[in-house]
């Protein structure tokens, strides 16, 4: 028995006095003129500690949205109980009822909690109207009608049984002990995937939440549990990463973490965990999705204006923010002063600025410590003969967060911007010699660390078949005449290799068989 295929969930536009768009306005202002206090959720219950956290908008970070607390090590400990106990009971719940209830979960937010998970999403996280519509309802909708869709292929796969009076068979378990999810600020549906995939396949989660997303996180936690997940499942406690990290990783019942998040956080968990392997009852399962310096290669034969729309939508749509982000380009001579010019003409019309209104296309960035650190890059490239400015390069932080999105043309290759992350809207452009269209590549694979995403502009097919292989590890997610970010579930399943993380494709059943384990029974 396999569940059918499902469909994408549709993107709905938005337009002037549409329905989703009034329904929208009116949850945009309801949210902003209220401020909730937001509790941990463990077993169920709300707890406050008093150890509080602010929630502020980006784009206008003197207002408060929200107060949350903090979890102590107490609390930790609480929650992986909680999360133990409630394990117990869920793992023996027929598969098909788990997938229901994350069903559910989809159904509610594509009919009832759409508006309220796009406007959490937009003031906390400084998200525009259609990038929190393809991330904190199509993307997250997707990735739970999926995954049910993808458990019940992998529970329908059993090995074969030799002859008559044999019968073989594969028992899904889920992890002993409890899974770690970690969840980063720049996708509603990422913090929504990590907790429901392991918690699908029979898994219990202890969830720490980015603090910058946590309205749209809170809220997710509300449809949970109205869609039926049963308490101590998800336990929620936002608070201090060194904290959390300390009381789980040295737990017995630790069994997994799944993470998207810095390469720098994401190798401190694997030295804890490597640290703390003696008190383990099993080897745990380490998932992670990490940074990106995701690259554009362009080469002679490409179309100028689908290469610069690709560079500016895949550079600065979410300020950049995505792991997938567009952040180095490589441009043939012959074509650079086009594609610059179309390039231009786009940026020119670009408005940043507050989400509420719906004409901004560039929002803030998601704090100050993320608008120190990217207008120091953009510092350096002013500041050297390496590389220049080509486009934006001005920001102010007095009332929000916000960067003009920048060019810089870098004349060395390996110019500090095209080499390290910067998560923010600046985009690095080298420009080679047309004859040199073959080395470029080498270079395109050896300047940085990461390989998540990349793509190709070419229009000569024996062309793209060489950077298709001179790249072939350069990029998890591989783009032919496409920018490199958006990749769609059930479509293009998404992860990379290298720094970029364990490569094992959210959105897919590879994702999945990570949080199982499994029994083979001869009888
Ligand atoms: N899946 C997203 C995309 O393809 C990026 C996810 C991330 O930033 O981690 O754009």
């Amino acid at each position: 028995f396999r569940f059918e295929k499902p469909k994408n969930e549709p993107v709905l536009s938005y337009a002037p006095n549409s329905p989703e768009r009034l329904e929208l306005v009116a949850e945009l202002e309801r949210m902003s003129s209220q401020q909730i206090d937001i509790p941990l959720i463990i077993g169920g219950k709300e707890i406050r500690t008093g150890n509080l956290g602010k929630v502020v908008m980006p784009h206008d970070h003197g207002h408060v949205l929200a107060t949350y607390h903090m979890a102590g090590e107490k609390e930790v400990r609480m929650a992986i109980e909680a999360a133990v106990e409630a394990r117990k009971k869920w793992e023996n719940i027929p598969w098909v009822e788990r997938a229901s209830i994350a069903i559910r979960v989809a159904e509610l937010i594509a009919k009832k909690y759409r508006a309220v998970m796009n406007a959490a999403t937009m003031l906390g996280q400084s998200k525009n109207a259609f990038q929190a519509e393809i991330d904190s309802a199509c993307e997250t909708i997707d990735f739970l009608r999926f995954n049910a869709y993808y458990m019940s292929q992998i529970y329908a796969d059993q090995p074969m049984s030799p002859t008559t009076d044999v019968v073989n068979r594969m028992e899904y378990r889920p992890l002993e002990g409890f899974v770690f999810a970690v969840t980063p600020f720049n996708f509603t549906a990422i913090a929504s995937n990590l907790c429901m995939s392991p918690v699908i396949m029979g898994n219990a989660v202890v969830w720490k939440p980015a603090t910058t997303a946590i309205l749209s996180n809170y809220y997710l936690m509300q449809i949970y549990k109205e869609a039926g997940l049963p308490d101590g499942i998800i336990n929620f406690i936002p608070g201090k990463g060194s904290v959390i990290g300390k009381e789980i990783f040295a737990h017995r019942e630790f069994a997994g973490v799944h993470f998207t998040g810095s390469t720098w956080t994401f190798n401190s968990f694997w030295s804890e965990i490597a640290r703390n392997l003696p008190n383990y009852r099993s080897y745990p399962k380490i998932v992670g999705e990490t940074g990106g310096k995701d690259f554009v290669m362009v080469h002679p034969s490409a179309d100028v204006q689908q290469v610069a729309v690709a560079l500016v939508r895949g550079a600065f749509e979410f300020q950049g923010q995505k792991c997938s982000a567009a952040s180095r380009a490589y441009i043939p001579k012959s074509m650079w002063y086009a594609v610059k010019d179309s390039m231009g003409k786009m940026l020119t019309d670009i408005k940043v600025g507050d989400v509420r209104n719906f004409s901004n296309f560039v929002n803030a960035v998601i704090d100050e410590a993320a608008f120190d650190s990217i207008t120091g890059y953009i510092e350096k490239a002013r500041n050297t003969k390496d590389a220049e400015i080509v486009f934006g390069g001005t920001y102010d932080k007095s009332k929000g967060y916000f960067i003009q999105p920048t060019v810089i043309l870098a004349n060395d290759p390996h110019f500090v911007t095209m080499e390290e992350e910067i998560f923010g809207p600046v985009l690095t452009i080298h420009v080679y010699e047309d004859a040199k269209f073959e080395e470029t590549l080498e270079l395109v694979d050896s300047t940085s660390p990461y390989a998540l995403t990349g793509s190709i502009f070419s229009n000569d097919r024996y062309a793209t078949e060489v950077a298709f292989e001179k790249l072939k590890y350069a990029a998890g997610n591989f783009y032919i005449n496409d920018k490199p970010t958006g990749a769609v579930v059930g479509q293009q399943p998404f992860g990379g290799a290298r720094a970029s993380g364990t490569n094992d494709k959210a959105g897919s059943y590879l994702n999945l068989i990570r949080w199982t384990n499994p029994r083979s029974i001869k009888e």
